[in-house]
């Protein structure tokens, strides 16, 4: 488990950086697969959590503490468990950079709901 590390993983619900970065390699790296968690704390919105495995992660996750379970997120009173990334709505094999911030990002339109971050807050 490393601390501290680079990742690009943002807060969905505001978009702020994590503190407390984790990221943690599950996949042997000498076979060629890219299996990481990624995970870190908004100190406003708790946990959230993602998986790579060779490719962007398909959604974003919040859950309750590091590696802990999924939790619910209210948005405009509907309930959110995970959101789905730009990543998710493209071809899969499509070559891409796992990390590229581009494809971690929220997909909003898929949920139906508006980006808190995009809206106003009046
Ligand atoms: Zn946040």
């Amino acid at each position: 488990m490393q601390s501290g590390t680079r990742t690009p993983l943002r807060c969905p619900l505001c978009d702020g950086e994590l503190t407390s970065t984790r990221i943690k390699q599950i996949g042997d790296v000498t076979a060629h697969l890219r299996w990481e968690i990624h995970a870190g704390e908004c100190p406003e919105h708790g946990w959230f959590q993602a998986e790579v495995i060779s490719k962007p992660p398909r959604e974003v996750f919040p859950v309750h503490r590091l590696g802990g379970a999924t939790r619910r997120v209210q948005i405009e009173g509907r309930d959110v468990f995970a959101f789905p990334t730009v990543w998710n709505s493209m071809d899969a094999r499509t070559i891409v950079d796992p990390l590229d911030p581009e494809l971690w990002k929220i997909d909003w339109e898929r949920l139906r709901l508006r980006s808190p971050v995009a809206g106003s807050t009046t």
